[in-house]
């Protein structure tokens, strides 16, 4: 089978030394496994900057998707009510999870290429003290839009609000201090920014706020408290572990620490979007977000013209060596390519110069 560098956001392009710990098998009541699993959640809180005496990481069984909705159904109890902050389909699909959940929750919407406004969150504060919690996506990779974590934050702890966080394709790949910006919980999993393979879901939780949802969530596989509870005694996964996706994960850490942690990890993203995005731009392919609110992490590119061939286009990139991803936006066509992974200047330069071809190739006329 041809291999190819995917650019999308997860699963993404590992390195052959991620994939080659998976050619061993490992059991999951041994302690070297064991020791695997409590070496991963200690490395997974200093990433975080969330020191062990308050926080502590659960790992959990599943896509991202299974760790938003372990944390939404153990933090969240029926007695709390949440402002949900939407602005893509992650957020979206919170909501659709809160609705099943039967979790009260108040929805604050903006449209996808915009942020949620502090002021008007200060304003449904203010006017709904029956609100607990609020739950935001830092990167929402249905466009590539990077939301106001920070702001969001300090809005939380000085109205006293548990903030819960999807920082999925986001953590690993730009820094986030939990302990200084006062997160409560925060969701990522294996296959984003620490560049692992898909299979399990983190979260990272503030001790004394986990240790009160005892008997919280209604579901028993996705109950966040049980899972810490049972893990944090040997290191053993509550329930079948998937043991080649850990030791990947674990080799993918150390790797990443390799690279010079975050922060270097961050800028390489960021040149390799800035370098992308210019690009493109000077083709005639312009971003759908405003440079000022774009991620490094994925971009969303507007279709240059009515007559774009998105799968003429694709084709074209694909027997190159390279995989995008379609866009996720029903108002506007657009195409999404990820800067997550093992894609370096070179890759970059080496996909621009095949988008570069493609529109030149676009303006002959027909023979
Ligand atoms: C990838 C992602 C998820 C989880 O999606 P899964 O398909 O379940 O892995 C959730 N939120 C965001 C922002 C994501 O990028």
């Amino acid at each position: 089978m041809k291999t190819y560098k995917l650019l999308t956001p997860g699963p993404l392009t590992t390195t052959k030394s991620v994939k080659e710990e998976m050619l061993i098998d490992r059991c999951t009541w041994d302690d070297e496994y064991k020791m695997i699993t409590q070496k991963i959640r200690n490395q997974l809180l200093e990433i975080a900057s969330a020191p062990s005496e308050r926080y502590t990481t659960v790992l959990m069984q599943g896509s991202g998707s299974f760790g938003v909705e372990a944390t939404l159904c153990t933090a969240i109890s029926t007695c709390d009510k949440c402002l949900l902050l939407i602005n893509g389909a992650y957020g979206e699909r919170i909501a659709a999870m809160a609705d099943r959940l039967g979790i009260h929750h108040t929805v604050y919407a903006t449209k996808c290429d915009s942020i949620h406004d502090i002021g008007r969150i200060r304003n449904i504060l203010e006017n709904d003290y029956t609100i607990t919690h609020i739950v935001m996506v830092h990167c929402e990779t249905t466009t590539g839009i990077l939301n106001p974590l920070e702001e969001v934050a300090r809005i939380s702890l000085e109205f006293g609000k548990t903030l819960i966080v999807d920082a999925m394709s986001s953590f690993g790949g730009i820094p986030i201090d939990m302990q200084s910006l006062g997160i409560d919980f925060l969701i990522s999993s294996a296959n984003k920014c620490i560049q692992g393979v898909p299979g399990f879901s983190f979260v990272i939780a503030r001790k004394d706020k986990l240790s009160m949802c005892k008997g919280h969530s209604s579901s028993l596989a996705l109950d966040l408290y049980d899972q810490w509870r049972a893990m944090d005694k040997s290191g053993k996964w509550r329930y079948t572990s998937p043991t080649h996706v850990v030791a990947a994960f674990a080799k993918a850490l150390d790797e990443l620490e390799a690279e010079g942690g975050v922060s270097a990890r961050h800028v390489r993203y960021h040149k390799n979007n800035v370098l992308l995005r210019s690009r493109l731009s000077e083709a005639g392919i312009e971003s759908y977000i405003a440079s000022e609110l774009q991620s490094p992490i994925i971009t969303t590119f507007l279709f240059p013209d009515e007559d774009f061939d998105f799968e003429c286009f694709y084709s074209h990139v694909k027997d190159r060596g390279y995989i995008m991803y379609p866009g996720k936006l029903t108002d506007k066509d657009t195409f999404r390519i990820g800067n997550i992974g093992e894609i370096y200047e070179e890759n970059t330069l080496e996909l621009c110069n095949i988008i570069e071809d493609y529109m030149r190739g676009r303006e002959l006329p027909p023979l």
